[in-house]
């Protein structure tokens, strides 16, 4: 693998690559930072500006699984197109502005990603207490995973047997998080108001929770601290929901032109009395700055101890403190870059829900061929739990199969777990 560009993204997929035991190398243009990473870090390094042939060949990129460009778009640009001219490596790229992307394509990157929008979406889904349908994260075919608060629906309070979602609607409780820790339900645990639930099913389960909780667009605020690309993209999903939102940065934002924000400081007081938080359901806090982030979050939880707050962490180590300082749900932009790079190279398909927590595809391997879900002892070797079964030919996956489920191996897993899960599954059931 070569990597270039030397950022959280790059550290945290530097992280699931040693773990993985796959080879990479850092080719870097400054100096100091080549000498560092070498040098306290014991990495390999080759110093010079990656857009350089020369140094591309020093680097043997034609051998290469993969050449990964992390820098600004016109820097991953022009390292595309020296690549391209000595192999066809496969070349996976971040781009800061999704429009840059089919320029990234044209010079001859395999797989553009436009990682700040993508995250923006992430918040943005996870902000909003409207209708069901505008929580879904991600789908495997038919079926859609959805992350969906508690608060607002007529569930509030009752136990998953009591409130009878999978009767009412066919959807699937398959995961609670509560302020950041993650349980897989069962029939006692209890919805609060606080709850968001991980669900699973069709868009007509999804719709039909809608009717049942009825819940009006127009009655949602979302806020917004930082109108940077993330801020911007978050607004930008929102505003196709429906959802009406409040922009707030301390500098107007070149690159838009759609939205209007008011200008000040996050830490400053009168930002914070002028910022409706009292009437806001919803607060998304996405400046990059954590300090900022942190001092925020905190502010506004005392302020309206029922707003769901959703933070970025630009720094993994500062996931926690956001946490203590009252955030419902922290999405920290490296781990979230870095599992979709992953995703990527391992050439598999998986929902990243929050920190730590995924749904992926396992096709059913020879071992478990004609055994039942239940004894083949899938939640005890491996801590995962299936949610769903696909199996070809079969338009709709079942949802929560029945333990007495009898796999073969035409079907595909689908499960929820945490990536040492994931990697427990792979390493036991073959
Ligand atoms: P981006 O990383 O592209 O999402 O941009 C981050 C945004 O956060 C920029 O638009 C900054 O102006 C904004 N920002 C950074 N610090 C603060 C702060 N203390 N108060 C308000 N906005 C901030
Ligand atoms: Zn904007």
């Amino acid at each position: 693998m070569v990597i270039c560009g030397h950022d959280p993204v790059t550290r945290a997929l530097i992280r699931k690559l040693q773990a993985h035991g796959i080879p990479f190398v850092i080719a870097t243009a400054r100096y100091e930072e080549a000498l560092r990473l070498e040098e306290e870090d014991g990495m390999r390094v080759v110093f010079g500006d990656p857009s350089e042939a020369e140094v591309l060949q020093k680097l043997r990129v034609e051998t290469a699984r993969c050449v990964i460009a992390n820098l600004g778009d016109t820097e991953n640009t022009n390292i595309i197109l020296t690549v391209r001219a000595l192999c066809r490596t496969q070349i996976v790229t971040l781009v800061d502005e999704p429009e840059n992307a089919q320029f990234l394509r044209l010079a001859g990157a395999n797989q553009v990603i436009p990682l700040k929008k993508i995250l923006g979406r992430y918040l943005a889904t996870r902000a909003t207490t409207q209708g069901a349908l505008a929580h879904v994260l991600d789908s495997f075919g038919k079926l859609l995973i959805a992350e969906l608060p508690v608060h607002g629906t007529p569930f509030v309070g009752l136990s998953l047997a009591e409130a009878r979602i999978r009767e009412r609607t066919g959807l699937a409780v398959v995961g609670v998080w509560d302020r950041g820790s993650f349980a897989i339900p069962d029939r006692d645990t209890v919805l609060s108001d606080g709850t968001v639930m991980v669900v699973v099913g069709t868009r007509e389960h999804l719709e039909a929770l809608e009717r049942l909780t009825g819940e009006n667009a127009g009655e949602d605020l979302v806020l917004i601290l930082g109108h940077g690309r993330i801020g911007c993209s978050a607004a930008a999903f929102l505003d196709s929901r429906p959802v009406p939102f409040i922009l707030i940065d301390r500098a107007a934002n070149p690159d838009c032109t759609e939205h209007i924000a008011i200008i000040g400081d996050a830490t400053s007081r009168t930002i914070l009395k002028g910022a409706a938080i009292d009437q806001a359901k919803g607060l998304i806090v996405t400046t990059n700055d954590d300090g900022a982030n942190i001092f925020f979050t905190l502010a506004c939880r005392h302020l309206n101890p029922h707003i769901r707050i959703v933070a970025r962490a630009n720094r993994e180590a500062n996931v926690d403190e956001l946490y203590a300082a009252g955030a419902d749900f922290v999405v920290s932009y490296a781990s979230v870059g870095a599992n979709i790079l992953m995703n990527i190279l391992e050439n598999k398909e998986s929902v990243f829900l929050s920190e730590g927590m995924q749904v992926f595809r396992y096709a059913v391997p020879a071992s478990l061929d004609g055994k039942t879900i239940a004894s083949a002892r899938i939640r005890s070797l491996t801590g995962s739990t299936v949610i769903a079964l696909e199996r070809a030919g079969q338009e709709e996956p079942t949802i929560l199969p029945d333990p007495d489920a009898v796999l073969s191996q035409d079907m595909i897993l689908i499960l929820i777990g945490s990536p040492e899960q994931e990697a427990r599954c792979r390493e036991t059931l073959h």
